[in-house]
């Protein structure tokens, strides 16, 4: 069925397609259920090295289950997914699907980071243990090189005075850049991130976007992206893809998604009816 591989000249170039590079997120008829109710219809989605993709839609339609399925915190009823080439859930070995085993998800994981509407932090850590603590058990860095690292990925969310704090000292943006800086120092490929900034109050918003859009200019960062902010979608994105009931309605450059939506649910969506 599938090597473990994807295989050059596979795919036709996807329509969204942006930058021309390998694929490194990839969903083939990929369905997910919660009971009956089917959350992901069959979904076929790529995501490009290095590209910024912003998954836009309703409430319910599947946004964030597509994150956490690649975490791996959901699991999949059906489909194939790779990430980097390989299947998220299942490694090739002799020609045979065998499960995935725990070393494998945990390599996975490595490849991604996510940041979560509610920040998630440690409440118990201080700010700079929050972020040491990944690096330091999972890819075995010494504390030295951990701590290193977590004050280089704090001063580029501008937050290097705040090491020694505990979460709650902070303000909701600050909480944020310090989950970025925590996803940052594991050094993914891949960036994740489920509404960052719908939890925090207005005026604390831009900080955080403020840091994402920097991170948007790193040529090789693949980056995913479900926000409800579409002045920055418009702004960061490659490519803008509308979800609906579990499937892909419409997709392209954010000019064209959101300046001229083909689709009539897309339209309802972007003047507030949806
Ligand atoms: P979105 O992020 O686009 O708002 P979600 O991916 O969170 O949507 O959810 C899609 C659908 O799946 C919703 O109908 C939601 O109620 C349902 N759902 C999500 N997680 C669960 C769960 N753990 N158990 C049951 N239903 C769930
Ligand atoms: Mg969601």
């Amino acid at each position: 069925i599938n090597d473990g591989v994807v295989a050059e000249g596979q795919s036709s170039l996807a329509e969204g397609d942006t930058t021309g590079r390998e694929p490194v997120i990839r969903f083939d008829a990929v369905t997910k259920k919660f009971g009956d109710v089917t959350v992901l219809d069959a979904l076929d989605f790529e995501v490009r090295k290095g590209e910024k993709v912003t998954i836009i839609g309703p409430s319910g339609s599947g946004k964030s289950t597509v994150l956490r399925i690649l975490m791996t915190l959901e699991q999949i009823d059906g489909g194939v997914i790779h990430v980097a080439g390989k299947p998220l859930w299942h490694e090739a070995r002799n020609g045979t699907l065998v499960p995935a085993g725990e070393e494998h998800l945990r390599m996975m994981r490595k490849e991604m980071g996510m940041v979560f509407q509610q920040f998630n932090l440690f409440p118990h850590m201080t700010v700079r243990r929050n972020i040491t603590e990944a690096p330091m058990h999972v890819l075995g860095l010494s504390r030295a090189e951990a701590v290193a690292r977590a004050d280089e990925y704090l001063e580029l969310v501008g937050l290097s005075d705040q090491a020694d704090k505990f979460p709650s000292q902070l303000s909701g943006g600050q909480q944020q850049r310090v989950a970025i800086a925590r996803a940052l120092a594991m050094r993914p490929g891949i960036m994740l991130f489920d509404e960052p900034t719908s939890a925090l109050d207005p005026e604390l918003v831009g900080e955080v976007l403020n840091v994402i859009q920097r991170l948007a200019g790193e040529h090789d960062l693949t980056m995913l992206l479900v926000t409800h902010e579409m002045a920055f979608a418009r702004q960061i994105s490659d490519r803008v893809c509308f979800f609906d009931k579990g499937r892909i309605v419409e997709q392209g450059p954010p000019e064209q998604i959101m300046s001229a939506p083909r689709e009539a649910r897309t339209q309802a969506f972007l003047s507030g009816c949806l």
